[in-house]
């Protein structure tokens, strides 16, 4: 994409936020009118065509028109204010642990919250409480909880995505979900403001959240432990999660983790390891051998051969067991 048609047409003197292209071109954009933004210092560069790829845990994906990754919720505003002026439209990734991204890449401003870690983690020792801004991984915070004996999110320590995306996604394993420990999340509206919303304005159900409906950011969330007593049961509890995890999912190739919600009271991975999936392959993606429910990158898929075997496991089943299959990872942009 060049940076001069839509952005250099109207130039003034009054800087607008520094643009690079992947190849490190810095370029400033320049306006005509006085309340065009001006997103201070280089950590706040919205950069054009960058590559998501790096940025899912699939490894695949195409070119962010522009992409942004702010580290304050200021510059997270005056992103949303300049996307806004540009009739840009928005999408808002964490560690893109649960994102199918087209090849074709994402059109409008991606938001990446990754370094939104501006304020330290609380932790309360009197409440047993834990303030985590949206860019801290969930893992590295249940560890951080382990250690003080604070039970209720061991089974966190294998997910590896953000506080946003497990507020949003409601991330959850053994039986317990984020819903069970969260008491708030602060979230940036689309006009800037910022608001508090309880659990209960989420709307949680298994994997799903009303924040999956609409365009807010999640800045920070709080969430209730219990104070379990000795840091070493709770760390052992963590441990044998993980373990038990590691032995049952292929954690050393790419994936997304389970592609399939499971159709209660039923399991997808079953579901799709008795048509003796397990293995099948499309171009580089493939249902793995360890874990049904997961389709790995064996090293050159695209996000086109991962949907299109999402697409052929789903009619398979429905064709065997007349289970409508429902994808719990999130597909963003044209197939
Ligand atoms: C190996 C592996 C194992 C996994 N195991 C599990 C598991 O046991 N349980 C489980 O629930 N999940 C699991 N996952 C999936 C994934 O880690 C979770 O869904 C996680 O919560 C996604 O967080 P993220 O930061 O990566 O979000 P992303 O994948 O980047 O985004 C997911 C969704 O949340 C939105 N989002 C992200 N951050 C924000 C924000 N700050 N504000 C607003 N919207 C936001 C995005 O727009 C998108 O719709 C696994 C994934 C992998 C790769």
């Amino acid at each position: 994409m060049t940076l001069s048609k839509d952005l250099s047409s109207s130039i003034s003197a009054k800087k607008l936020p520094i643009v690079n292209t992947q190849a490190q071109q810095s370029v400033e954009i320049a306006t005509n009118t006085d309340d065009d933004l001006e997103i201070p210092t280089s950590c706040s560069i919205i950069r054009a065509d960058v590559s998501l790829k790096g940025l899912t845990t699939w490894k695949v994906g195409g070119l962010a028109q522009w992409y942004l990754e702010p580290r304050t919720v200021e510059e997270t505003q005056q992103g949303l204010a300049w996307a806004k002026q540009k009739e840009l439209a928005i999408t808002i990734i964490g560690a893109g642990s649960n994102l199918l991204i087209s090849d074709r890449g994402l059109q409008g401003l991606v938001i990446c919250t990754r370094h939104l870690r501006h304020v330290n983690t609380q932790l309360d020792s009197e409440t047993q409480t834990i303030v985590a801004d949206a860019g801290k991984m969930v893992a590295s915070l249940s560890w951080q909880a382990a250690r003080r004996g604070w039970g209720g999110m061991e089974w966190a320590a294998g997910i590896p995505g953000t506080v946003g995306g497990a507020v949003v996604m409601n991330a959850g394993a053994h039986g317990h979900s984020t819903q069970e420990i969260l008491v708030s999340a602060e979230v940036l509206n689309l006009d800037g403001t910022i608001s508090t919303l309880s659990a209960a304005d989420l709307n949680y159900s298994y994997r799903t959240s009303s924040l999956q409906c609409d365009s807010r950011i999640v800045l920070s969330a709080k969430f209730q432990l219990q104070a379990a007593g000795d840091p070493e049961e709770v760390k052992a509890r963590t441990f044998r999660d993980l373990e038990k995890r590691h032995s049952k999912q292929p954690y050393d190739r790419p994936s997304c983790g389970s592609v399939f919600r499971n159709p209660s009271p039923l399991y997808a991975a079953a579901l799709i390891e008795d048509l003796g999936l397990k293995g099948y392959r499309i171009g580089d993606a493939e249902v793995s051998r360890l874990h049904a429910n997961f389709i790995i990158n064996r090293k050159d898929a695209t996000a086109s051969d991962i949907r299109a075997l999402i697409y052929y496991v789903q009619r398979q089943v429905n064709a065997r067991h007349g289970i409508e299959l429902e994808p719990e990872v999130k597909m963003l942009g044209e197939f």
